[in-house]
């Protein structure tokens, strides 16, 4: 039986978890679950699945807690994710919260010595070498759950001592991936949030119309795998079945294909180093027919321009990528800018915030901080 705390149980991520869970009972057992602002969700998963604690990020009186529920001790505010990650006894934490809110939950985890299976891509793009540090510390290789990013680590199970030379990071394209630029600039939310083959949270569809989600995956590669931008080619596949692959220096290319179902890999990190079944289509090549490559277009989508370059000033870049980046997704979800804005008030951060460190988690809070600051007063002039 593997003990398992999910940081973020009420998205889409933490929603599949538990659905993988009820599917192996006599596998997985809930120790702890966290939410923002969904409590009824939480409640019912509460009452579903039975753990020790629970935890609301965004506070509500006690005297709403329903008194069936009072076997479980929860926890308001910021503290949850810290109690959640760190003091409730558990195998593995499941980090699936969206934003650089993973990050605390992360390191908490991490410096308790947990297993982490990592959903949340933002501490990784922020504080990547702090909690690739603290894994290595306690000896637990992060378990990525993106789905690139596990097949990246499927593909290279067995390979030491060989290094991949490069990475080939599979992307759908998102929705604007045929679109011309004046036209992907005044994108509307409803098609935005239109993905073509994933179904996720709206801030990530978001990010992956704009690219972004490619631009931080590119930098959790970076940090997850240890290879330098140069080394990992974006090649967008629109029918989103090979999920990644990697390349040696003999010329082999070693690639993971599945159906787009997160369930799989989430399954992959909550019972790695086994395989278990998913309740998920099984890949049917005939019925998909044609697989197609092409490459991602840096001029539309700047954000895959921005990754790199970004990578390449190292110190809080990335940060301020993110920040600003998460800013203007939610500005463009509440209907005050344009699509093609998020890219612009992304951009102007950058200019405005360079040099800035990353050494410590103070560092990398303070240029996130600046970089939603830059984006509040550019809203605006836009
Ligand atoms: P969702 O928006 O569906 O869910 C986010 C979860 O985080 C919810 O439980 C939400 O609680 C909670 N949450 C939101 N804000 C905060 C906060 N400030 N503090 C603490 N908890 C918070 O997101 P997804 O499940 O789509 O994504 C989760 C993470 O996984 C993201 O980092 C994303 O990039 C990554 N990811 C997701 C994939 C997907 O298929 N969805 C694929 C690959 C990576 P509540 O609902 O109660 O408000
Ligand atoms: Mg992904």
């Amino acid at each position: 039986m593997t003990t398992i705390s999910i940081l973020g149980s009420t998205g889409s991520i933490g929603t599949q978890a538990l659905s993988l869970v009820k599917l192996h009972p006599d596998r997985f057992q809930v120790t702890a679950l966290t939410a923002h602002s969904n409590k009824d969700l939480l409640f019912e998963q509460v009452r579903a699945f039975r753990p020790q604690m629970a935890g609301l990020t965004q506070p509500i009186p006690e005297s709403e807690i329903p008194e069936d529920l009072r076997f479980c001790r929860f926890v308001m505010g910021h503290d949850a994710l810290r109690v959640a990650a760190a003091e409730i006894p558990a195998d593995e934490v499941l980090v699936s919260v969206v934003g650089i809110a993973g990050l605390e939950g992360v390191m908490a985890a991490l410096n308790a010595g947990r297993q982490v299976l990592l959903a949340n891509k933002e501490a990784l793009v922020t504080g990547g070498h702090l909690v690739t540090d603290a894994a290595r510390r306690i000896g637990k290789p992060l378990l990525p759950v993106d789905s690139e990013h596990s097949a990246i680590f499927q593909c290279l199970q067995g390979a030491a001592p060989n290094k991949p030379r490069r990475i080939l990071l599979t992307a759908s394209g998102g929705p604007f991936r045929t679109w011309k630029r004046e036209d992907i600039e005044n994108a509307t939310r409803e098609q935005a949030l239109k993905h073509p083959n994933w179904s996720m949270g709206a801030k990530i569809t978001v990010d992956s119309a704009s690219m972004f989600n490619k631009a931080l995956e590119i930098m959790e590669v970076r940090w997850l795998f240890g290879m330098q931008p140069r080394d990992i080619q974006v090649v967008v596949h629109p029918q989103s079945i090979v999920h990644s692959a990697v390349e040696f220096d003999d010329g082999a290319v070693l690639a993971q294909l599945g159906v787009p179902d997160m369930r799989v890999p989430i399954q992959y990190a909550m019972a790695y180093p086994e395989r278990l079944t998913t309740g998920c289509e099984p890949l049917d090549l005939f019925k998909v027919g044609t697989l197609t490559f092409e490459p991602g277009d840096p001029v539309r989508f700047p954000a895959l321009r921005l990754a790199v370059e970004c990578l390449e000033a190292g110190g809080a870049a990335c940060t301020v990528l993110n920040g600003a980046n998460e800013a203007a997704n939610a500005a463009f979800l509440r209907g005050e800018i344009p699509f093609g804005g998020i890219t612009r008030l992304v951009e102007a951060a950058l200019d405005r915030l360079t040099g800035l460190p990353a050494d410590t988690l103070a560092d990398i809070y303070a240029a996130d901080r600046m970089a939603r600051e830059v984006v509040a007063e550019r809203i605006g002039r836009l």
